[in-house]
């Protein structure tokens, strides 16, 4: 086909062992374990989940040294499991939501706190705040296949050396069919979407310089910097 301008390349992850995997869009529940929610300042009750997206092509592979982003004193990192979805559909139910996974990864839902933290304040969207470029590194994707559904394992972030997060994903208020059945109900889901599934306690603040060392144990891991000087 044909196109007034070059298209932009196809977003993807790297799957162990496999072709790379093509992103449609990546979707992210908002506070899905309780003692994060305690420490942005909300009550962790079973309020229904929320979401908010960022772009394909805010993924950023493992290995990479990334540019400190523009625009924000107070970049914040999210460790995250993440879910790849193999088939799409609409109102899924919860007991056939799994058939709908490809396979899972770990990720950083990179923040620019300072801007999400003025949204909120004067009831804007967060798109400034999660959206922008290289918000998403991710590991490589492990496969159903390969490794099943994880619904127990440690969850963690280590910033130069040291541990900063350290939960466990089996403390997600919201559970990997829950949420897939929750956002099937907002969106018609596709192959390629893939879901961020919230982050444990712990998030605080990177600048330049600093290494960034996540894992899902068992699933996959994740290392990426931050430019000194950028
Ligand atoms: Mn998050």
């Amino acid at each position: 086909m044909a196109f007034a301008i070059t298209p932009a390349p196809q977003a993807t992850v790297p799957v162990e062992g496999g072709d790379p995997y093509p992103v449609r869009r990546i979707y992210c529940v908002g506070r899905n374990y309780a003692a994060h929610a305690r420490e942005m300042g909300h009550d962790p009750d079973r309020e229904p989940p929320f979401f908010f997206m960022k772009p394909a092509d805010a993924v950023t592979l493992d290995g990479s040294d990334i540019n400190y982003p523009p625009a924000t004193q107070d970049l914040h990192h999210e460790i995250e499991l993440v879910v790849a979805l193999a088939k799409g559909g609409a109102n899924i139910p919860e007991a056939e939501a799994l058939e709908h996974v490809f396979g899972y990864t770990v990720g950083l839902d990179m923040t620019r706190r300072d801007l999400q933290g003025d949204a909120k304040t004067k009831g804007r969207p967060w798109d400034t705040g999660k959206g922008f470029d290289n918000s998403a590194p991710m590991g490589a994707l492990r496969t159903v296949a390969d490794i099943g559904h994880p619904t127990d394992a440690r969850i963690s972030l280590k910033v130069n050396g040291e541990s900063r997060q350290d939960g466990n994903i089996n403390q997600m208020i919201w559970n990997v069919p829950e949420t897939i059945a929750y956002l099937s109900g907002l969106f018609h889901l596709q192959p390629g979407d893939m879901i961020m599934t919230g982050t444990p306690e712990g998030v605080a603040a990177v600048g330049p310089g600093d290494r960034l060392e996540g894992e899902v144990a068992g699933i996959a891991t994740l290392s990426v910097s931050y430019k000194p000087g950028s």
